[in-house]
């Protein structure tokens, strides 16, 4: 577990601060974030959950760089990268692991792990393949897998591959989005295991969304509880659970308190979303 005094070494701190978002102001005119504010602190594990359709994808992809904002800024370490006037292109500082997954089908592991640094001209080839060979050990996945392409790995290793290849960018921040969603509870359990040894050896600043609740407390050090539609923030449950966390805490009296009052407020906000027709994109 890092100290505070090893977080506070630790770059990728995030700043919203009063961001909004509309779809097509010209016609459909959709308002997807409104006043969204919020801090994540360079090192810190904040979880982003609330109902379908509330904004929350919108929300990630302005942090990325794939989408602009219509109003307020977002900050990375003090410097903005997304406001009316400013989108940062996506950047090797900002890595996203999507819900779909996203590695090139026609290469191997090893290459795909190695594209980013390699095409960027961080890295020579070789030191690329001795950096993701490192990784992949301190991560413990099997060198055995390097040549292999992705349709012959199970999803939770296609997963496993993919956080390693942004962490081989060595970005500030990590975002995820739904990344475990299609996966069954065992690959899942292995999966926030793996994860969670991810933020102790990485020392990544970590912006994950999920529906899954128990998911969201068993991983975070903050639950962030979004409104429905347009999104802001409803609230925040902080989450004191001791690292290095182990499953068997999911059946805790605290864990299971702490799942209800996140609970309680996602539900109060996914009724308004449902009684409003909200559906989801992605
Ligand atoms: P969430 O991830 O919380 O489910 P999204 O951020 O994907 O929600 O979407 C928020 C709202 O914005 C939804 O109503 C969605 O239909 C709408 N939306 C998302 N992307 C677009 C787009 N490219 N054009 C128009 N509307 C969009
Ligand atoms: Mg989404």
């Amino acid at each position: 577990m890092l100290t505070d005094v090893q977080r506070s070494n630790v770059e990728g701190e995030i700043r919203a601060n009063n961001v909004g978002k509309i779809y097509d102001p010209e016609g459909v005119n959709l308002c997807a974030l409104e006043n969204c504010t919020l801090e994540i602190a360079p090192g810190e594990f904040v979880m982003m959950v609330g109902p379908s359709g509330c904004g929350k994808t919108t929300l990630l992809n302005a942090i990325a760089g794939f989408s602009n904002v219509t109003s307020g800024t977002i900050q990375l370490d003090g410097k903005i990268i997304a406001s009316p006037d400013i989108q940062q292109s996506p950047n090797a500082d900002r890595m996203v692991v999507f819900q779909n997954g996203a590695l090139f089908p026609w290469k191997t592991v090893m290459q795909n792990l190695t594209y980013g640094p390699i095409v960027q001209k961080k890295m020579s080839k070789e030191q690329a393949v001795e950096e993701a060979r490192r990784v992949m050990k301190t991560l413990g996945l099997s060198e055995s897998t390097e040549d292999l392409y992705p349709n012959s790995l199970s999803s939770g290793m296609k997963r496993q591959v993919e956080i390693i290849r942004a962490v081989i960018n060595n970005p500030k921040v990590l975002l995820l989005d739904e990344p475990f969603r299609a996966l069954d509870n065992i690959s899942k359990g292995r999966m926030h295991r793996y994860l969670l040894d991810v933020f102790t050896i990485a020392r990544k600043t970590i912006f994950f969304i999920t529906h899954d609740l128990e998911e969201a407390v068993f991983l975070s050090d903050r639950v962030l509880v979004m409104t429905t539609r347009p999104g802001t923030i409803k609230s925040e449950i902080s989450i004191d659970i001791p690292r290095p966390r182990d499953f068997r805490i999911i059946t805790s009296e605290h864990f299971v308190e702490l799942k209800k009052k996140v609970a309680d407020a996602v539900r109060e906000e996914a009724l308004k979303a449902f009684e409003a027709g909200e559906r989801e994109l992605a």
